[in-house]
């Protein structure tokens, strides 16, 4: 962190999901105060339980879609992790998707201003659609469907972006917006239906991986203590105000390729299952160029894959026992 002010507090906005309970314990383990805010709609109770007994940890059950009234502790950081993220709840959770990412952030947007306290704004690699372009830069204006079954997440986090901006210029607000590409790790939903808590629940049940239109499609993974810890650099850095930075590992991996590293890890032979993409404007490629926050603040992922995927395979495998 570069910034260290006296008695720092943060209000973390979807703490109970799997980046939010990462990043109150980072700033937990680094002297700030927290405050979480969450509706459980994605996110686990049990994320949160491990902290309730920490001195500087308050929580409590709010829709951030209402205004947030009780909130007198001066508030110096504002985090927006609140939103469903996973492609299957975009049929399901589409009209909250669009609340949160909309009214949600104007509510937030409203209490920094009201605290002076800076916002950052979880946006995502969705934002660029199905990219034209290859890794994306922040320059790159996307490549979206308006009305597409997607358009629910990367439409509103879109929506959320030009928010925050006309909002910040027109009432002073700091903020920054981090736009984050695949994020996995300890303490994701088993059932949350994002690529990698469904490979490791498929392998550790002995399941077929179901790879749709066949796992040629390439994503980065970033474990999210790497992302917590590049998200509070990108908080704490005043040279960051008003701007936008990927964040994500820019190392590119076939789908496939994601499976059969499960292999040695879970122990046995895993089975996989090419099925036709059910997602229509599932993208094709997606790797994030992070040369902008690397250049600015020397952040990078640390974390290799097959690391993190051992990490994460335990932990799915104490909590299916
Ligand atoms: P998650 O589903 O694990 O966590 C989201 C949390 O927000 C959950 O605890 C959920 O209950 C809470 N929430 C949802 N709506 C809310 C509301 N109206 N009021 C209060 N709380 C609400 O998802 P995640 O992977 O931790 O993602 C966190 C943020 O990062 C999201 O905004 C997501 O769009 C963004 N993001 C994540 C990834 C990734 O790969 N994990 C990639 C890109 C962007």
């Amino acid at each position: 962190m570069t910034k260290p002010i006296h008695t720092p507090r943060a209000l973390v906005a979807g703490a109970a999901g799997l980046v939010g309970s990462a990043l109150c314990r980072y700033l937990l383990d680094h002297g700030v105060e927290v405050i979480a805010v969450d509706n459980f709609s994605t996110g686990s109770v049990k994320n949160l339980e491990p902290l309730y007994n920490h001195p500087h940890f308050s929580h409590y059950r709010h829709d951030i879609c209402q205004p947030l009234e009780n909130i007198t502790a001066p508030l110096h950081f504002i985090y927006h992790l609140a939103s469903p993220a996973s492609p299957d709840d975009f049929d399901g959770l589409a009209l909250e998707i669009l609340d949160v990412n909309s009214k949600g952030t104007e509510n937030l947007l409203k209490l920094a201003k009201q605290h002076k306290a800076k916002l950052l704004f979880s946006s995502t690699s969705e934002v660029y659609g199905d990219p034209l372009v290859h890794p994306q830069k922040e320059t790159y204006w996307g490549n979206v469907n308006p009305s597409g079954p997607r358009s629910c997440y990367d439409e509103s986090k879109r929506f959320g972006e030009a928010l925050i901006t006309h909002y910040a210029r027109l009432h002073q607000v700091d903020y920054v917006i981090a736009r984050i590409f695949n994020t996995y790790g300890p303490r994701m939903r088993i059932n949350d239906g994002r690529v990698v808590p469904a490979f490791i629940k498929a392998a550790i049940e002995d399941e077929p991986m179901l790879l749709h239109g066949g796992g040629q499609q390439t994503r980065s993974f970033c474990h999210v203590d790497d992302l917590v810890r590049g998200l509070a650099h990108l908080m704490h850095s005043e040279k960051t105000n008003g701007d936008t930075f990927n964040i994500g590992n820019p190392q590119e991996f076939t789908v496939e390729v994601l499976a059969t590293s499960l292999w040695e890890i879970v122990g046995k032979p895993v089975k996989l299952k090419a099925i036709p993409s059910p997602r229509e404007d599932d993208p094709v490629r997606r790797r994030p160029d992070i040369s902008k926050i690397k250049d600015l603040l020397g952040w990078e992922p640390e974390i290799h894959l097959r690391d993190g995927l051992w990490e994460t395979v335990k932990d799915f495998q104490e909590r299916l026992s």
